[in-house]
């Protein structure tokens, strides 16, 4: 063993310079395992180099959602097509692809509240981050309020810039509150300079028709629209609330109570 020391040193610090942080974990029972089972120079190599890509993979995907700060845990794997029939499983899918990203496209989810749109904004904000894209989830009235705190702080052209740092910016609920002339204006500012730059993913309950009241101004909306729109999936979502099923599924309420 003492004569090997010096060999596992180096090895040691070897891996500490070039980062291989897993490898050097894992050094020892690495050695010891490809001896036992006399595997070939080609094939440790193979082994080792996957420990470490693995990790560092698994790292960047748990750093991403730290930074993506979603409201929630959600994949695909978990979200019930069955129950939610006007959603075609193969356009998400598509969408999990994160092909529209890479072309600066949009989506929009529309529905009523408890169909799901949330869910599926997290489940896809997650493939973006497995993808490789920088993600960022908001809310649509968290979104206007720091906006408007940057702007009263005389530092909106920055919060506009950093906002525009994601590859896949997802605004939440967007619709649930009216937005003022002020809000309505932002919002106007943060589509237009990310327009061809960066994916939008938005989630509304309500219908296109009914942005003008969201925004307060109809020329705005549709000045708003046309750039979302311009390169955009839409999926609208129709049917029952997934919670309002839980609930009755509980005995809480009754199937006539919850005609929407
Ligand atoms: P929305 O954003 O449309 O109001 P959410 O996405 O927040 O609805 O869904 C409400 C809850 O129901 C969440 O906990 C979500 O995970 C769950 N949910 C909604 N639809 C489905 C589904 N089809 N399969 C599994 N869970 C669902
Ligand atoms: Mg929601």
């Amino acid at each position: 063993m003492s004569d090997l020391t010096p060999l596992h040193d180096r090895l040691q610090s070897h891996l500490t310079r070039l980062r291989l942080v897993r490898v050097r974990e894992v050094l020892d029972s690495l050695l010891e395992d490809a001896a036992r089972r006399k595997v070939s120079y080609a094939d440790f190599l193979d082994e080792l180099l996957k420990v470490e890509v693995q990790s560092k993979q698994e790292k960047r995907i748990r750093m991403g959602r730290s930074v993506a700060r979603f409201p929630f845990e959600r994949t695909l794997a978990n979200f019930d097509f069955a129950f939610q029939p006007s959603i075609d499983p193969r356009v998400v899918n598509e969408l999990a692809t994160c092909r529209y990203i890479a072309n600066g496209e949009n989506v929009l989810l529309l529905g009523p509240p408890g169909v799901g749109k949330t869910h599926l904004a997290v489940a896809l904000g997650n493939s973006a981050i497995e993808a490789g894209y920088s993600t960022l989830f908001i809310s649509a009235a968290g979104l206007i309020a720091q906006l408007e705190k940057a702007e009263r702080e005389n530092r909106l052209d920055d919060e506009l810039k950093r906002l525009c740092g994601p590859k896949l910016l997802i605004i939440d609920e967007l619709g649930y509150l009216p937005l003022g002339r002020n809000g309505a204006n932002l919002i106007f500012q943060l589509v237009s300079r990310r327009y061809e730059r960066g994916a939008l993913l938005i989630t509304s309950n309500k219908s296109f028709g009914h942005w003008g009241e969201v925004f307060g101004d109809a020329m705005l909306a549709a000045a708003i629209l046309d750039r979302v729109l311009h390169h955009s999936i839409s999926l609208t979502i129709k049917g029952e609330s997934y919670r309002l099923k839980e609930k009755r599924k509980a005995g809480l309420i009754k199937h006539s109570e919850v005609q929407q």
